[in-house]
């Protein structure tokens, strides 16, 4: 109801001076009444479809709040009603002023219509930057939006984007490093709060050719914990002694002195950090983190700043002097795995022994195979290398296995698991199991039943674990887990396929059946449709660290169906026909390329909307490969609804009010949209682009054509009102009050005039009072309405898949082959309102709104977009859709011009 209070607002500031006239000279009361009708004219266009917008997604934010008793829905729906009822007058009436407005000419000089007004003000926002947000997603973890794209208007560049997001989100990045490629280089940030950095916090923009910023996405925290304020170290320091049972413990300060203490701890920078590294922790605490050495350990404390308490700890190895170079030699080695191989050794001698370091430093990044004895040394005395030990613990596949997968991402531009050609240590160890440790940034592999857990598959993963956690620091477990986990499964399978083909079951050398099915989830009790049969609960973190290893079979199926192809049916019955496919290694290099984009609470979402951002960037919006990539996304449920082709797309929209009936021709190619309406009186066409602020009207009548570039937002014109008009009103009414004060003191005035004063004053000053005050209140409302402006993601409106999925469900009547073609849903409320969509067509309600300048939802996707469950067809048979046709006519060019071409 803010718009309402805004609109109140105006009206009675309106009213009061209208009654404050009879005391204003007439050139002031000329400007006020101006003034006054200038606000008025601007705020009676640009309500209406804010109003219902916000009507929309209020009651139907409500509706999900409130459970569904039938009264309530039935309160609700009648509301709904109403709403859409306001939609269509209000609609009416906002071409009916448009086409007047542009139909006379206004003079160059003043800034007289709203149109020549808001525009400046339009153009004067773009200096500042302002980033739209186009794709639909919004954070979990705060209400910061997970990803936007920008105008291109906006040539924002990163600096400005920095600040952007400060002053609208009130967080402080900076930045951490720079990924991708030259033409298309993508910035990681971190995020600081009371200038500490924040664990778990990540963002990332891409850059377009020219340098400035395309799109940016990530997760970051909203936090306002003030900082506690340092205790002092030597308080903390008696909790770490404490905590580590080390009563002596000393703490030494950087740079280390050469001689030092067997124990001792060295402090760092203060980090905020969620409750145990737990992202969805409604509480994130300023650490103070203390890494801690002894003999064979480094573990880091994270303590309360505060108080000392023990909020996580970590082990942390500090990384080991890679081997000195030495001469290396080929040998032939058996593996266990992969049969007989020739690895790169290091010959040394040893006690005037000739021995080997399992070792190869001949090219970056080294392996070296530590001896799981001491975890330090890499040195074997058997010159033959026939040892079984070695052959039947892996060692000889960890070398082996690991440099294949060092090679391969080589090729793929990436140098070592860091891309910092960082030496590569692995070990054996005693349990049952393959891993890497973040923390050590070392390999470590285990035996199951005799056999060494080091395919070349697994070698393969681990590494890609390494990889991933250099470029988002996924947290381990819940969704961002198993996608760490599917994202190793991918590429460790594709260096298994390069060097000797293998299948689809991970493991099953090992393991009877194998521990995974790329090809077939299901086989193995893994999910092959998002949030479906075998899905684990990501929250569960006492089944497999909530599932991470279990809901892996999502992105490995979308993997294999992309570099296999398929057709089937989903858990969800929805149909897919997969036929092109993508060489495996191009489709590594895509979810490479897409890697630094994500962050350490992504999840299948994300990485979904990445892979196609990435696909769009390197393949072209409209190309079959990201066209097969969305498909094999609605394929395993990440996507809900059916990829559509990318064409043009040209109909008619039939709106009627009963008696009346009025056309509307729209084409839409790309992100290009034109509308031409034929009335008595002329032809109005607007056009614009979905990703850009503006529009465009072109009137054809009698008097000629006009031209007129309009905002499609109402914030800069509200913005404008309550910006310029408000204060000038104010100055208008001081110097008027100062007036009457000197006159009323000045000796000559006349008792009558002086009587009149005593009385008007106080009026004035309780005016001017109210004006102040109600400038404040509309500044706190437009805040609000700007708000309001940020599209309501799907994510955001549906809260979870599972209500989205029930609401089809529970409301979907009747099905029909829209114009023989398009598969279309009928839902029915419970108070009769219906309509017909599709989510066979690429475009939504709002794009409809093309026509409606200063519609909020013509900018934006906004919460209708998601209620109608795709384009709406004919909605209460107050429009109805027709004569679609997939394609847009050949002078589509001239069409989205300013040119009188109307058809
Ligand atoms: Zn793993």
């Amino acid at each position: 109801m803010t718009i309402k209070s805004l609109f109140i607002l105006f009206f009675c500031l309106s009213a009061t001076g209208a009654s404050w006239s009879q005391q204003l000279s007439p050139a002031q009361q000329a400007e006020l009444e101006h003034l006054s009708r200038e606000a008025q004219a601007e705020l009676t266009k640009a309500l209406a479809p804010g109003h219902m917008a916000r009507l929309f997604d209020e009651q139907i934010q409500e509706a999900r709040k409130s459970g569904t008793t039938p009264a309530q829905i039935k309160a609700l729906e009648s509301a709904k009603t109403d709403a859409l009822r306001q939609l269509r007058a209000n609609r009416q009436e906002a071409a009916r002023q448009n086409t007047q407005a542009d139909s006379e000419p206004a003079p160059t000089d003043t800034p007289d219509k709203a149109g020549v007004n808001s525009v400046g003000a339009l153009k004067n926002r773009l200096t500042h930057p302002v980033p739209v947000i186009y794709d639909e997603q919004e954070g979990r973890y705060s209400h910061i939006p997970r990803a936007f794209r920008v105008y291109a208007e906006a040539k924002l560049t990163p600096e400005k984007w920095v600040a952007f997001m400060h002053q609208q989100y009130g967080v402080t990045l900076r930045e951490k490093g720079r990924f991708g490629t030259k033409q298309t280089p993508v910035l990681q940030y971190e995020q600081l709060h009371k200038s500490y950095v924040v664990r778990l916090a990540r963002y990332s923009i891409t850059l377009d050719n020219t340098g400035y910023v395309n799109r940016a996405s990530g997760t970051l925290f909203a936090l306002t914990a003030p900082d506690p304020g340092p205790a002092t170290t030597q308080t903390l320091l008696l909790a770490l002694r404490r905590a580590t049972q080390q009563p002596t413990l000393p703490l030494l300060t950087d740079p280390l002195p050469s001689q030092r203490p067997p124990a001792y701890a060295q402090a760092e920078a203060p980090m905020w950090v969620p409750t145990n590294l737990e992202p969805t922790a409604k509480q994130t605490v300023l650490t103070r983190p203390f890494t801690v050495t002894t003999p064979g350990q480094v573990v880091r404390w994270y303590l309360d700043a505060q108080t000392g308490r023990v909020v996580a700890s970590e082990n942390r190895l500090f990384d080991c002097t890679p081997p000195a170079p030495r001469k290396a030699v080929r040998r032939m080695v058996s593996t266990f795995h992969s049969g007989r191989k020739a690895v790169t050794l290091e010959p040394v001698y040893y006690n005037n022994k000739p021995s080997f370091y399992l070792a190869d430093s001949s090219e970056t990044p080294a392996v070296v195979v530590l001896s799981p004895e001491n975890e330090t040394s890499a040195q074997h005395t058997d010159t033959s290398l026939t040892d079984a030990k070695l052959r039947v613990r892996g060692d000889f596949d960890a070398l082996y296995g690991l440099r294949r997968a060092a090679t391969y991402f080589k090729t793929m531009g990436i140098n070592s698991f860091d891309d910092a050609g960082t030496t590569i240590r692995a070990t054996a160890f005693d349990r049952v199991n393959a891993s890497y440790s973040p923390s050590t940034k070392q390999f470590y592999f285990g035996m199951y039943e005799g056999k060494p857990l080091l395919t070349l598959l697994v070698a393969g993963h681990e590494f890609t674990h390494g990889v991933s956690d250099h470029y988002t620091d996924f947290v381990a477990r819940g969704e961002p887990g198993a996608l760490h986990e599917s994202i190793a499964d991918m590429l460790g399978r594709a260096i298994e396929q390069q060097v000797m083909g293998g299948n689809w079951v991970i493991l099953d050398e090992v393991v009877p059946n194998g521990l995974r099915s790329m090809s077939d989830p299901k086989t193995l009790k893994h999910p092959d449709t998002y949030g479906e049969t075998f899905w684990a609960n990501p929250g569960n973190l006492k089944v497999d660290e909530g599932g991470v290893h279990i809901n892996a079979g999502i992105g490995n199926r979308w993997f294999y169906l992309l570099v296999n192809g398929g057709k089937g049916q989903n858990d969800l019955k929805h149909s897919y026909d997969i036929q092109t496919t993508i060489p495996i290694h191009e489709l590594t290099k895509l979810v490479l390329t897409t890697l630094p984009k994500l962050g350490p609470t992504s999840g299948y979402d994300d990485f979904c909307r990445e892979t196609i951002a990435t696909a769009e960037g390197q393949y072209g919006e409209c190309s079959k490969r990201t066209h097969t990539i969305k498909q094999a996304w609605y394929a395993v449920g990440v996507l809900d609804d059916p990829p559509v082709p990318c064409s043009g797309w040209s109909f008619d929209m039939v709106a009627s009010n009963g008696t009346e009936q009025q056309v509307t021709r729209f084409y839409f190619r790309g992100d290009s949209a034109v509308a031409v309406t034929r009335t008595p009186d002329g032809i109005l066409k607007s056009f614009a682009r979905r990703s850009s602020p503006t529009m465009t009207a072109v009137v054809q009548n009698t008097d000629g054509v006009n031209v007129t570039e309009l905002p499609k937002s109402i914030t800069p014109v509200v913005k404008q009102a309550v910006e310029e008009t408000l204060p000038a009103l104010e100055v208008a009414m001081s110097a008027e009050l100062e007036k009457a004060r000197t006159e009323r003191n000045t000796l000559g005035t006349s008792p009558e005039r002086r009587a009149t004063l005593d009385k008007g004053i106080p009026v004035m000053e309780k005016f001017l009072r109210d004006l102040k005050q109600g400038r404040a209140k509309a500044q706190k409302t437009l805040d609000t309405l700007q708000q309001g402006e940020v599209p309501v993601s799907a994510m955001t409106f549906w809260e979870t898949r599972q209500v989205r999925r029930n609401f089809d469900k529970q409301h979907i009547k009747a099905y029909q082959k829209y114009e023989n073609k398009y598969e279309a849903s009928k839902y029915v409320m419970q108070n009769g309102i219906y309509w017909w969509s599709t989510t066979r067509i690429p475009l939504r309600m709002s794009d409809l709104m093309i026509m409606i300048p200063y519609s909020p939802v013509t900018q934006m996707r906004n919460g209708l977009d998601h209620w109608l469950r795709g384009f709406p067809l004919d909605y209460l048979g107050m429009f109805k859709i027709k004569n679609i046709r997939e394609h847009v006519p050949v002078n589509f060019d001239a069409l989205f011009s300013t040119a009188p071409v109307f058809q």
